[in-house]
C-alpha cells in the first residue's frame, strides 16, 4: 500500500499558525457531536475542522466513492487514504473549488474551540501493552528491589493483557476517583473505599482498520495495512487497588473505570517522516515478531498537571515514542500469532512511555517514586504524589522536525471526588 504524503512545502489557503499541531501535511480525522444535527467526521486543518458532513452535503465528496462518513466505521487504511488525498487536494493553496467559495468556505470550516470531541472510535476491544521499557525497570526496581529490574520474559513477548473497551471515554470527560479494595501494608485485612493513589499512565495507541478472521495471523511485516492510526491514550489507575488485586492475573478493577483518548486520529502516512529504527532489541526477538525495518515513531510527548487552585498548567513529564521497546506492528504480530481475530475498532495501547531520566517518567508513580519524592506545584506551592481531586491532567503529542510539525491535539481529563 503506498503511503499518501503531503509535499513538506504544500500549504493551505487556511491560514495555519507556526507550532500548529495542524498542517496541511497532518490531515487528521475526529468525530464531533454536532448539537442538532448527529455526529458527524471533521478534518483538522490550523485552527479549524473540516465538516466533512457538509462537504458531502454540498457535493464536494463523492458519495459514489466514499461511503457516507457519520463515524469512521466504513473506512479501512486504504480508503482512507484516498479521503485524505481528496481532502488535501480541496484545502491546497493553489485549488480554488471551496477557497474561493465564501458561503461554502464559512460553513464548511467550524473553528476548533467549542466542538464537542467524540472518542474517535468507540472501540470493541481494548488492549493494554507495556512495552515502556523505562517504565518497566522502573516498577521492578520499586517493586522487585532485590531482583534484576525486568522480568526474564520482557524482551522476549510484548507483555499485554486485555483492557475494558466499555470505559474508554473522549478528551475532556470528567473521572470519578473510583473506589476499590486495598490492603494497607500494616493493615490485617483489606478495606473498601476511594482510591488514595490516582494516577495516569502516559500511553499512545492506534485503531485497527481493517482486521484479520480466526485462525490467521497478521505478520509484522503487514501489520501497518491493518492499522487506520494513533492517538494519545491516558490509562487512568489506581496504584493502591492495583496492588492488592494484580496476582495472579493482572490488573483489573484499578484499570477498568475509566481509558481516555485524544481526539484526532493521526494517520501514519502523516508520521512518515518521523519513522525511526527503534531501541536496539538484544537478545533477537523470535523470527514471527522480528521487527522489519523502520517501525517507530520519533513522536514527542508530554504530560502537563493543573491543580483547582492553579491558573496556569504545569509540564511534569517530558518523553517520547522512541522510549517503546516493541513496535505497534511487533505488538499486532504477536497479539494475532495465536490466530485470535482482531476486528475494526480494536483499540491497542502502547504500555507507559517512559524515558531513562527524570522527569521524564509517564506516571506519578514513578515522577514521584512510589509518593517517596513528592512533586511541587511552582505556582501554588501544592505538592502532589497523586492525583488529588479537582486536578487536571493533559497529555500532549507532537512529531518536529525541520518546521514539520505534525500534533495530536491534547488528551485531557478532570478528577472529580468519589460518589
Ligand atoms: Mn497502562
Amino acid at each position: 500500500m503506498k503511503p499518501f504524503i503531503v509535499p513538506k512545502d504544500a500549504t493551505s489557503w487556511v491560514e495555519v499558525a507556526p507550532g500548529s499541531d495542524f498542517p496541511i501535511q497532518n490531515l487528521p480525522f475526529a468525530v464531533v457531536d454536532h448539537k442538532g444535527r448527529g455526529e458527524g467526521m471533521v478534518c483538522a486543518i490550523g485552527d479549524f475542522a473540516l465538516d466533512l458532513t457538509y462537504l458531502y452535503e454540498e457535493g464536494f465528496i463523492d458519495e459514489e466513492e466514499f461511503p457516507w462518513l457519520d463515524s469512521m466505521a466504513a473506512l479501512d487504511r486504504e480508503m482512507m487514504t484516498e479521503l485524505r488525498s481528496r481532502i488535501f487536494t480541496l484545502l491546497s493553496a493553489e485549488n480554488s473549488e471551496l477557497r474561493d467559495n465564501a458561503k461554502h468556505r464559512k460553513r464548511a470550516l467550524l473553528p476548533l474551540a467549542g466542538l464537542a470531541f467524540q472518542v474517535p472510535i468507540p472501540p470493541t476491544t481494548f488492549v493494554d501493552f507495556y512495552s515502556g521499557i523505562h517504565h518497566a525497570s522502573n516498577v521492578g526496581r520499586m517493586f522487585r528491589p532485590d531482583q534484576p529490574p525486568l522480568l526474564p520474559n520482557y524482551r522476549h513477548v510484548p507483555i499485554g493483557y486485555n483492557g475494558r473497551a466499555s470505559s474508554v471515554v473522549a478528551t475532556g470527560t470528567n473521572i470519578i476517583r473510583p473506589k476499590g479494595q486495598t490492603k494497607a501494608p500494616d493493615a490485617e485485612g483489606p478495606s473498601f473505599g476511594p482510591t488514595a493513589e490516582m494516577d495516569f499512565e502516559l500511553e499512545m495507541g492506534f485503531y485497527i482498520g481493517h482486521g484479520q478472521e480466526m485462525g490467521k495471523r497478521i505478520t509484522c511485516k503487514a501489520a501497518e495495512e491493518h492499522i487506520l492510526g494513533m492517538v494519545i491514550v491516558n490509562d487512568w489507575s489506581a496504584r493502591d487497588v492495583q496492588r492488592w488485586e494484580y496476582q495472579p492475573l493482572g490488573p483489573f478493577l484499578s484499570k477498568s473505570f475509566a481509558t481516555s483518548v485524544s481526539p484526532w486520529l493521526v494517520t501514519l502516512d502523516a508520521l512518515e517522516p518521523f519513522r525511526i529504527e527503534g531501541m536496539e532489541q538484544d537478545p533477537e526477538v523470535l523470527h514471527h515478531i522480528r521487527r522489519q525495518g523502520q517501525q517507530h515513531f520519533d513522536i514527542n510527548l508530554e504530560v502537563w498537571l493543573q491543580s483547582a487552585k492553579m491558573k496556569k498548567p504545569q509540564r511534569i513529564c517530558v518523553s517520547n515514542a522512541k522510549h517503546l521497546y516493541w513496535s505497534m506492528s511487533q505488538q499486532l504480530a504477536h497479539q494475532t500469532s495465536n490466530g485470535t481475530p482482531v476486528e475494526f475498532g480494536d483499540l491497542y495501547a502502547s504500555g507507559t512511555i517512559s524515558g531513562p531520566e527524570e522527569g521524564s517518567f509517564g506516571s506519578m508513580l514513578e515522577l514521584t517514586w512510589r509518593g517517596s519524592k513528592p512533586l511541587t506545584l511552582e505556582e501554588t506551592g501544592e505538592t502532589r504524589t497523586f492525583l488529588e481531586d479537582g486536578d487536571v491532567l493533559t497529555m500532549k503529542a507532537f512529531a518536529e522536525s525541520d518546521g514539520l510539525r505534525i500534533g495530536f491535539g491534547a488528551c485531557s481529563g478532570k478528577i472529580l471526588p468519589a460518589n
